[in-house]
């Protein structure tokens, strides 16, 4: 079992783990029932809160209804307010399901604007479903510069633990992707991911000797990349917490790949200390027929630490690829400090 860093408790799975909870995790028993309320409006004066069934699971509009009625108690939150203003749920496991979740005890993170710590130490108190509270803003966390010139910024976590999995399904294995919420952006698996297709199609059209995923949020490409069998897979974030959460979900995930366990020869409190880097640190590691290495630094600068192949494919996963000059540029960049192939998925 593999600790969690953030709270220290066993909140972490291996990959199978996981996946074998899928199936049911969040399916109703035949006494659920479930109750759909329109989040653009506040909560009818009817409204009463339906606890959890003799399952131990609930509906999860109405865990938000509890979640919203401590809100509106506490005064965060007026009567008249939609309930969507609780703030946004992330269950946990995330992945693409065909209806609302019918929730068990600690499967929820609660991201929220207008949450305190007070109320969120109430909300875990009273919601059982409840693995974390965030107090969220109107921004990407982490760094989401490319130039890394602007600092970071982060949401808080107030209560709780706030790791949680989403998973991504792709040609091979599903992946798990765990991540610190409060420091990652939000993605909502949907069963189809362009981005993972593309990168399937271009492993196989150049079948390279080595692949480097060089803005790699917490794994996901990379990842991709060593499960479709690429000998040698490099994975690099500029912020430390996508470049430490790559290399625990290389290790969460490495049952579908060819490498003994991952050497961290950093800890999650080591690397949050210089939270940007732009010199490639090695983060970690691990060896086998398979070779995956984890950096946190500059992508332009991982000319430093990577073989010179010319069998070699990169993905440049920018934030902001709204812009073609840009793309363009750092196309360019990469291709006169690193070489080989590179793309922008
Ligand atoms: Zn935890
Ligand atoms: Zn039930």
């Amino acid at each position: 079992m593999m600790k969690c860093p953030v709270c220290g408790e066993d909140c972490v799975q291996y990959a199978h783990e996981l996946l074998d909870t899928l199936d049911t995790v969040f399916s109703p028993c035949p006494a659920c029932t479930p109750r759909i309320l329109d989040k653009q409006k506040p909560l009818p004066a009817d409204a009463v809160i339906v606890e959890a069934c003799t399952c131990e699971k609930r509906f999860i509009d109405d865990v938000f209804v509890e979640v919203y009625s401590i809100m509106v108690q506490e005064g965060l939150l007026a009567a008249s307010s939609p309930l969507r203003d609780a703030g946004i749920p992330l269950v946990h496991p995330g992945f693409a399901m065909t209806q609302p979740p019918y929730l068990p005890r600690n499967s929820l993170l609660l991201l929220s604007h207008h949450v305190d710590k007070k109320t969120a130490d109430r909300l875990m108190r009273e919601v059982p479903e409840l693995r974390g509270v965030v107090k969220c803003g109107d921004f990407t966390p982490g760094a989401a510069d490319v130039d890394l010139t602007a600092p970071p910024r982060v949401y808080e976590l107030l209560a709780g633990c706030d790791v949680r999995a989403d998973i991504f399904y792709t040609q091979h294995s599903p992946v798990i992707l765990y991540k610190q919420q409060s420091l990652t952006h939000i993605e909502f698996p949907r069963g189809y991911d362009p981005k993972i297709v593309s990168v399937g199609v271009h492993l196989r059209h150049t079948m390279p000797k080595v692949f480097v995923d060089a803005s790699s949020g917490v794994g996901t490409l990379g990842i991709l990349g060593a499960i479709s069998g690429v000998r040698h897979v490099i994975l690099n974030d500029a912020w430390y917490a996508a470049a430490y959460w790559s290399a625990y979900n290389v290790e969460v995930n490495r049952e579908h790949l060819l490498v003994e366990p991952v050497r961290f020869l950093k800890e999650y409190g080591e690397l949050q200390e210089h939270p940007v880097v732009k010199e490639p640190l090695k983060v970690a590691e691990a060896e086998g027929a398979q070779k995956i290495e984890v950096y946190q630094g500059d992508f332009r600068r991982l000319g430093q630490v990577i073989p010179k192949e010319k069998s070699l494919l990169a993905v440049i996963d920018l934030f902001r690829k709204s812009d073609p000059e840009v793309n363009r540029r750092i196309l360019q960049e990469w291709q006169e400090r690193v070489g080989g192939e590179a793309f922008i998925p």
